[in-house]
């Protein structure tokens, strides 16, 4: 069962919710702007994200969108970046 944690989108910044379940150790969110996500343990650890401007995570999350088949949840990864 995840555990729901208000957060803010680790993408956009707006209130969104920690998804994660325990045994992934990246980071599932639910975003009302971005949807359902995540993002690799890699990156969350090393706290890509943060060191990207707003629009170069928007551009990162679109591009973990465009590679993932529809009705899987996107990815994101080093690759992304
Ligand atoms: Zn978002």
């Amino acid at each position: 069962m995840a555990n729901l944690k208000p957060i803010s989108c680790p993408v956009c910044g707006a209130e969104a919710q920690d998804i994660t379940v325990a045994r992934f150790d990246g980071r599932t969110i639910r975003c009302d702007f971005c949807g359902d996500y995540e993002v690799s343990g890699p990156v969350f650890k090393a706290g890509l994200l943060d060191k990207l401007d707003r629009q170069r995570r928007l551009d990162a999350l679109e591009r973990a969108k465009s590679s993932t088949p529809s009705g899987k949840r996107p990815m994101i990864t080093r690759h992304d970046l």
